[in-house]
């Protein structure tokens, strides 16, 4: 199956159980409401469970570099790895949130697998100019 055909069968399971929150409303209220579950599933990590810790301090890289070889000098801040239990939370969490947007997507008519390619061929356009 082409992933293609999978973000299409993914937007149709989405319209076939969206019965419950069909206002764009409730479905802007819940959107956001999955952002602010998969933060705190993400916080919790660190203070809850401790499987990660965050280091944050400032970026640092020389002035000379590229912008091509920047990400090497990048630092995500996050020390340790996930645990199987939070990896299966925060999954959840991004799967309820991607249901949302998909919604969202289908109650303005829009199409999921459209959202991504423009923005794929946005990303391989603007490339390391995408600084966002
Ligand atoms: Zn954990």
């Amino acid at each position: 199956m082409k992933s293609g055909e999978i973000v299409g069968d993914f937007q149709e399971a989405v319209e076939e159980v969206l019965i419950r929150h069909r206002s764009i409303l409730d479905c802007l209220s819940k959107f956001h409401e999955s952002t602010s579950r998969a933060n705190r599933a993400i916080t919790k990590t660190v203070t809850d469970c401790g499987c990660i810790s965050i280091n944050a301090i400032k970026q640092k890289f020389p002035q000379k570099e590229s912008l091509k070889d920047c990400s090497k000098y990048m630092d995500s801040h996050i020390k340790g790895e996930l645990c199987d239990h939070c990896r299966e939370t925060i999954a959840e969490e991004f799967g309820n949130h991607l249901f949302y947007l998909t919604a969202l997507c289908s109650l303005l008519d829009y199409s999921l697998e459209d959202i991504i390619n423009l923005e794929y061929d946005r990303i391989n356009t603007l490339g390391h100019f995408l600084l966002s």
